[in-house]
């Protein structure tokens, strides 16, 4: 299952992630964005690409995560 990821070497803590899809990705206390589902399924699928494609910083991905 591919699971989404934020590098945070690459995140410039712009926050647009967490202004755009606030259903996956939320700011904690530092200002840095973490990412509420990491399978994003459905919908929320579309919604992750588009966090992918709209940072600024290259730093969201889909990594494949424990592939079975
Ligand atoms: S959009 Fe990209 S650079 Fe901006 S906070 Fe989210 S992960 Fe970081």
């Amino acid at each position: 299952m591919p699971c989404l990821v934020i590098d945070h070497e690459k995140c410039l803590n712009s926050g647009q992630c967490v202004y755009l899809q606030p259903e996956l990705f939320e700011t904690d206390e530092e200002g840095a964005p973490v990412i509420l589902i990491e399978s994003p399924d459905g919908a929320l699928v579309a919604k992750a690409q588009d966090a992918i494609s709209m940072c600024p910083g290259q730093a969201i991905s889909f990594a494949d995560g424990d592939a079975r």
